[in-house]
C-alpha cells in the first residue's frame, strides 16, 4: 500500500518522534514494506515515518542507486526502528539534498562523513554500527525527520530566505508532483 507524502508546513514534520514498543505494533513489518513502496514509487532513496503521517521513530533508506560510486552500498537496504546516532565524526561535506516532503527544492547540505548508530531492525534486532559517506548521510536526514527536523533548517540565513516562497507554495500544494502528497495549506476543493 502507498501512503500520501505529508508535505512541508505539516505540523507532523516538526514534531519529536516517540519511540516504538514492539507490542504496539505487530505489524511493523507490513508498515516498513509500504514504506519502501511508498518510497520507491516517490523514487526517493530514504523515507521516514512522519513523512506520512506517523510520528514514530522508524525510517527507510535504500542506498542502492549510489552503488556506482561506492560499492559497498550494492545491498544497503534497511529500516530502522528507534534509532539513535551516538556519533557524528570527520570533517563536513557538502552534497545537494533533497527531499520527498520538499519537492522541486535541492540545497547543499553539510554533515559529517560517519556515524555510529544505535537501532533495531524490522526483526526486532539490535544493532550498533558506524557507517559511511553516502548511507551515513541518508540516514542523518531521516534521523532528522524523527527528531523534528528538516533539511532547510541547515542552510544560510540568505538561502532560506531564496526559497521562503517555493516552500510556502508547497505547502499549499501549489507544486507539479507526480505521487500522491497531502498538503496542509492546500485550499479545499469547491
Ligand atoms: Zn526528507
Amino acid at each position: 500500500m502507498k501512503y500520501p507524502i505529508i508535505a512541508y508546513g505539516d505540523p507532523v514534520l516538526r514534531k519529536k518522534a516517540t519511540a516504538i514498543e514492539p507490542d504496539e505494533y505487530p505489524h511493523i513489518k507490513e508498515l516498513v514494506n509500504d514504506m519502501f513502496e511508498t518510497m520507491y514509487n516517490a523514487r526517493g532513496v530514504g523515507l521516514a515515518a512522519p513523512q506520512i503521517g506517523l510520528s514514530m521513530r522508524l525510517f527507510v533508506v535504500d542506498a542502492t542507486p549510489f552503488d556506482d560510486e561506492e560499492p559497498e552500498l550494492a545491498n544497503f537496504k534497511k529500516a530502522f526502528i528507534n534509532a539513535q546516532i551516538i556519533d557524528e565524526t570527520g570533517e563536513e561535506w557538502g552534497f545537494n539534498e533533497g527531499c520527498l516532503s520538499i519537492p522541486d527544492v535541492r540545497e547543499d547540505v553539510y554533515r559529517k562523513p560517519t556515524i555510529k548508530i544505535s537501532y533495531y531492525d524490522e526483526n526486532w534486532k539490535h544493532h550498533e554500527d558506524t557507517i559511511s559517506g553516502m548511507a551515513a548521510r541518508i540516514i542523518q536526514h531521516e534521523y532528522d525527520h524523527i527528531e523534528g527536523k528538516l533539511f532547510t533548517d541547515k542552510l544560510s540565513p540568505l538561502r532560506k530566505r531564496l526559497i521562503e516562497k517555493r516552500l510556502g507554495d508547497i505547502s499549499k500544494g501549489a507544486v507539479k508532483v507526480d505521487y500522491r502528497m497531502k498538503f496542509p495549506n492546500a485550499k479545499k476543493g469547491r
